[in-house]
């Protein structure tokens, strides 16, 4: 899932990296244009070097902590100011919430079962099919073209081939009710002994953002494990195959998996969270709703500008081995993204701020010296 994503990559900002990108290409041209005191070779060195940055564990470290320093210092200056719009905003609008949340008790009533159980599964079955219903659309009569030049791995599902959809859909619809429901039904029991807060009362505004940020770090650690686990030999034959029928994948595809994955890797992992904050229900909606988001967009096919990149999952199907997490720090410490980086798809993997496809700005042809150096 994710998807929030570009964290994990140098401290550069877009500018830059678009810059550095222009002059590893007009390095590679422009021959003609040698620099004076350079030899051609030293030049090309010089370019190479820019190229490869040295990403060692250290150097992402010092990245880290000197964004958090900066940030810190910043929020410190910044804190009271902050505290009070935000909270002038949440007053405002935290009523708005609330009078609805209100209307939707006084309508269903304060049973939990209705909300952890049958609300859970409708709420989550409703998103993904609002969503992916869209995409899977789009796949199926192949407009609007001017949306193509987005497709990460263009020519492929252009346009998706019914039979393997009509499977795919089968599928999901298999996972979200017949192993959505019991499992549901076994987190209203775990939530039960753990505690319910007040249903009425919606949680603050502090606290959804504090519980947001436990959730996306206890999915990264849960999914990135088991989703490794399902990669050993045994797993993968068993189990995992299924998701990986789909090389270039297509949105409704997310949870187009075996039973037993469904459970583990993609149920267990937004759930774990929820659990160990033992919060409200809305709060868990809310969860579940960016967590279904995040990874229809990561199946996608499609780089939208302004979305976080897709890249990262889209390279998983394409390559097995590659870009098991969601947010890439856990692949970054464990040293499995390493083809990955050295490929285009890497300079791609950017919230692109532009409507220019990253396929354009960051073409597939090589620098001139490289294509040299492959001979
Ligand atoms: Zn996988
Ligand atoms: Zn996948």
């Amino acid at each position: 899932m994710a998807e929030p994503d570009v964290k994990h990559r140098p401290p550069m900002t877009k500018t830059e990296d678009v810059s550095r990108e222009g002059e590893r290409e007009q390095d590679g041209e422009g021959e003609n244009k040698m620099a004076p005191g350079k030899t051609p070779a030293n030049q090309q060195r010089g370019s190479a070097d820019q190229l490869v940055q040295p990403y060692t564990l250290i150097s992402l470290l010092t990245s880290v902590l000197f964004l958090i320093s900066s940030a810190l210092i910043v929020f410190a200056a910044f804190r009271n100011t902050l505290t009070w719009h935000l909270q002038r905003f949440w007053g405002a609008s935290g009523d708005f919430w609330q009078a609805g949340w209100d209307r939707i008790l006084d309508a269903v009533g304060e049973d939990p079962v209705n909300f952890w159980v049958f609300g859970t599964v409708i709420f989550t079955f409703s998103v993904y099919w609002i969503l992916g219903g869209i995409y899977t659309v789009m796949d199926i009569i192949n407009k609007p073209g001017a949306l193509r030049r987005y497709k990460i791995q263009p020519g492929t599902n252009e346009p998706v081939e019914t039979k393997r959809l009509i499977k795919v859909i089968g599928s999901v619809v298999f996972n979200q009710i017949v192993v959505g429901l019991p499992v549901s039904y076994l987190s209203y029991f775990l939530m039960a002994w753990r505690g319910f807060p007040p249903l009425r009362e919606l949680p603050t505004f502090h606290w959804v953002c504090a519980e947001l940020a436990l959730h996306i770090l206890v999915e990264e650690i849960s999914f990135y494990y088991s989703h490794r686990l399902l990669h050993s030999r045994m797993f993968y034959k068993h189990i995992h195959k299924q998701h990986h029928e789909w090389t270039a994948p297509i949105s409704v595809t997310a949870i187009y998996c075996h039973p037993v994955e469904h459970i583990f890797s993609n149920l267990l992992p937004p759930f774990l969270g929820v659990f160990i904050a033992g919060r409200h229900v809305a709060t868990a909606y809310l969860w579940f709703a960016i967590a279904i988001i995040s990874t229809l967009n990561a199946h996608s096919g499609y780089h939208w500008p302004f979305f976080p990149s897709p890249e990262a999952h889209d390279f998983h199907h394409l390559k097995f081995n590659q870009c098991y997490g969601v947010l890439g720090v856990l692949d970054r410490l464990h040293g499995t993204d390493t083809v990955f980086r050295n490929s285009r798809n890497y300079a791609r993997h950017l919230t692109m701020l532009t409507l220019v496809p990253a396929r354009e700005l960051y073409p597939d042809q090589q620098p001139k010296y490289k294509q040299q150096k492959a001979l």
